[in-house]
């Protein structure tokens, strides 16, 4: 199943947690396991923490600094550092489902990462049933 993402930022954590809970409630999966896959090559998926929205931001800004836009790339279409963070965090993620729900951490939450936006994007997700 395909979602739809759109970023308002250049840069940009969203958190995607409920929708994909909700996909998860749709497919009537009581257990098993849910992939999540972005596919694009300047975005990414992480889990990090939901509660303080200062962390998302700070992981932000951390890519950011670390992988500057304006270093000598010699990709022409002039987005390798979206490239790049786009590697460093990774395409997919994979959460268990128990009781229907998925299997999170108690701070955790799933981030759609933006790194070349604004854009409309896609996740898709896999469920496989145990
Ligand atoms: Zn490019």
């Amino acid at each position: 199943m395909k979602m739809t993402v759109i970023s308002q930022n250049k840069t940009q954590f969203i958190d995607i947690t409920s929708q994909i809970q909700a996909a998860v409630k749709t497919q009537g999966i009581n257990s098993g396991l849910c992939f999540v896959f972005v596919p694009h090559t300047t975005a990414a998926v992480t889990i990090n923490e939901n509660a303080d929205p200062a962390v998302p931001s700070d992981i932000l800004n951390v890519l950011n600094t670390v992988i500057p836009r304006d270093l000598d790339y010699r990709h022409m279409e002039g987005n390798s550092a979206a490239h790049v963070k786009s590697s460093l965090v990774g395409a997919s993620e994979v959460i268990a489902v128990k009781n229907g729900q998925l299997d999170l951490g108690t701070w955790q939450g799933v981030y759609f990462c933006e790194f070349d936006g604004p854009r409309t994007r896609h996740v898709n997700i896999k469920l496989i049933e145990e």
